[in-house]
């Protein structure tokens, strides 16, 4: 296995687990000429999951894809690549899991939905506002209501204790 970067040669495994509902071992690999992390699969050649989108169309289930628009909703958020890779390794796992052929773009949307919902406030509305689909912007309004006044109240919360009385 030769280093994505620099095409050494001198790459060691730093963790190995099961991926994809057991059907995959994922390792970290760390090259030692220039330092460079990166992800590599051995998994058993099988069928292919479809996402089916809205329009009805459907295309194969693609990590890096799912990657990159959690890293779009997670632009300039206290929020790690390797959190975000890790949100996505989980999902992989329960998408894995389902052994369903096709599966609703929405349901996936829905796992990032949760949990960047615990996460982060900001990234989830932003995840939310693209893939939930929200039916007029009165809805849209309401959510974001509802983190506003949330924050409103722990930060009273707060204050309570930290003003002396
Ligand atoms: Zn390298």
């Amino acid at each position: 296995m030769h280093c994505p970067r620099c095409d050494g040669t001198r790459v060691r495994v730093v963790d190995s687990r099961t991926a994809r509902g057991g059907r995959a071992i994922r390792r970290r690999r760390e090259c030692a000429d220039c330092g460079e992390r990166f992800t590599t699969y051995e998994s058993v050649e099988e069928r292919t999951i479809q996402v089916l989108k809205r329009s009805g169309a459907a295309e194969e289930f693609d990590r890096q894809k799912l990657i990159r628009s959690v890293r779009v909703a997670c632009a300039k958020r206290p929020i790690s690549a390797s959190e975000i890779e890790h949100i996505v390794d989980q999902i992989e796992d329960e998408v894995f899991k389902m052994a369903r052929v096709e599966i609703p773009s929405e349901l996936i949307g829905a796992m990032v939905m949760e949990r960047l919902k615990s996460r982060d406030h900001v990234a989830y509305v932003r995840f939310a506002s693209v893939y939930r689909n929200f039916q007029d912007i009165d809805e849209f309004y309401d959510e974001l209501q509802q983190l506003r006044q949330k924050r409103e109240r722990e930060q009273a919360a707060k204050n309570q204790v930290e003003l002396p009385l």
